[in-house]
């Protein structure tokens, strides 16, 4: 479902550490000049702390003497032919194990120090990857608010954060990861939903009544059956109100959903005020000790006041527990002006964003609820009833940051 932006985002991160594949290289041989290469390159990514460098030059002395071991080893071994060379008016051997000697302890001891301390990332490589993130983000819906505090917030965590050298990556993972937790908000769990209706039943506040509203085409009609359907299958009956007497065959379609659930429909004909519909629905479930009625609302724009002014009507006659505003996540960053608009008339409790399964961007999820102050209560993920998801903070974070 975030697959995209999952790997957008790895590959930011990975863009960071571009050099941990060369950290991963295990030993340094004298001809090998990918490591000079490594180390090079980890310097230009990462700052070294000041505890590293000490260490590097106490470390100096020791290393010193073993090359003095060495070259002596060497010494012995190889006296004759240095002279030889010498003579030559060659490059003398043991000059020359001598510097090959010293540039391996050299470079092991700097992998060593490179590897195994922790570092810093410099301002440079932070506001690279930053920027990198922030495009992603962009492009990916994610609102623009959200993506600058978000970033901002990043930013601020990476320059005061010191990483393990092997583990940049999941250093600056679990940064993101922190960060992202701060700007998504909580969600209506199911159980928690369940428990609102089952306590609201038990004060005897019943039917409870949830309205569904939204522009055209969002699947509102469809939503409204998966909570019907989530509802029966948790003991708890519904009757549907088929409020929208507005488009061509939306009460066929409620009454389809209604039949295939099993639960009765209260239908009016079409441009028949929609909040008498919604009345009558409450009167029987009143009369067949009913659980819920779930109120159908027609499509409409968020510039279409006539409509918006309608819907004040529905609230006032059907005084509904719970609004929810259903919006399809492939509109982008649209859907929270129209929310906002529509907050304009009518009080909205949370929000469920449809269509994920087509929407190739998802950033929507994880900004909508911060820009709009609502919770997100679900995801619909198909047209099928039962793919309703619930919106989960953690499980969205671990989809989209990698470990
Ligand atoms: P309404 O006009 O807002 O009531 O929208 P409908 O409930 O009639 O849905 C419009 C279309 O979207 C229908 O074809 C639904 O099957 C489809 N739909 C609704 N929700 C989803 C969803 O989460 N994913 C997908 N792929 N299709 C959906």
């Amino acid at each position: 479902m975030f697959d995209s932006l999952r790997k957008k985002i790895s590959n930011a991160i990975g863009s960071i550490v571009k050099s941990e594949r060369e950290e991963e290289q295990p030993t340094v041989t004298e001809s090998n000049t990918a490591p000079v290469q490594a180390v090079e390159e980890e310097r230009v990514t990462v700052t070294e702390t000041s505890s590293m460098k000490e260490e590097e030059e106490e470390k100096q002395p020791a290393e010193e003497k073993n090359e003095e071991e060495t070259v002596s080893e060497n010494n012995e071994n190889n006296t004759a032919e240095s002279e030889s060379a010498e003579n030559a008016g060659k490059e003398p051997l043991i000059e020359k194990a001598k510097r090959e000697e010293k540039m391996k302890i050299s470079l092991s001891t700097r992998l060593k120090g490179v590897f195994s301390k922790e570092v810093r990332l410099n301002e440079a490589d932070i506001d690279n990857f930053t920027g990198e993130l922030m495009l992603t983000l962009l492009q990916s819906d994610v609102s623009y608010e959200t993506t600058d505090k978000f970033i901002n917030s990043l930013k601020e965590t990476l320059k005061n954060s010191a990483f393990e050298s092997r583990n940049i990556r999941r250093g600056v993972s679990d940064c993101v990861r922190s960060e992202l937790s701060k700007v998504l908000q909580e969600g209506m769990p199911k159980e928690k939903l369940l428990q609102m209706v089952r306590n609201r039943l038990k004060e005897g506040m019943k039917p409870v009544s949830i309205m569904f509203l939204g522009p055209n085409g969002t699947g509102k009609t469809t939503t409204m059956a998966k909570i019907a359907y989530m509802f029966k299958k948790n003991g708890i009956s519904s009757v549907f109100s088929a409020s929208d007497t507005f488009r061509a065959a939306a009460i066929e379609q409620t009454s389809f959903h209604a039949a295939k659930i099993g639960m009765p429909v209260i239908k009016g004909s079409y441009g028949a005020d929609p909040a008498s519909v919604a009345f009558d629905a409450i009167e029987y479930a009143k009369a067949h000790s009913s659980d819920t009625v779930l109120i159908d609302t027609a499509g409409r724009q968020e510039t279409n006041k006539n409509l918006l002014n309608e819907i004040k009507k529905m609230e006032r006659v059907a005084k509904p527990d719970i609004t929810i505003y259903v919006g399809e996540s492939t509109a982008g960053n649209r859907i929270a002006e129209q929310v906002a608009e529509f907050l304009k008339y009518i009080k909205i409790d949370g929000i469920i964003l449809t269509k994920l399964d087509c929407d190739a961007k998802g950033g929507n999820a994880i900004s909508l609820s911060d820009v709009t102050g609502l919770p997100i209560f679900f995801f619909g993920t198909g047209e099928g009833y039962e793919e309703l998801m619930e919106f989960d903070p953690y499980f969205i974070i671990n989809s989209l940051v990698p470990e």
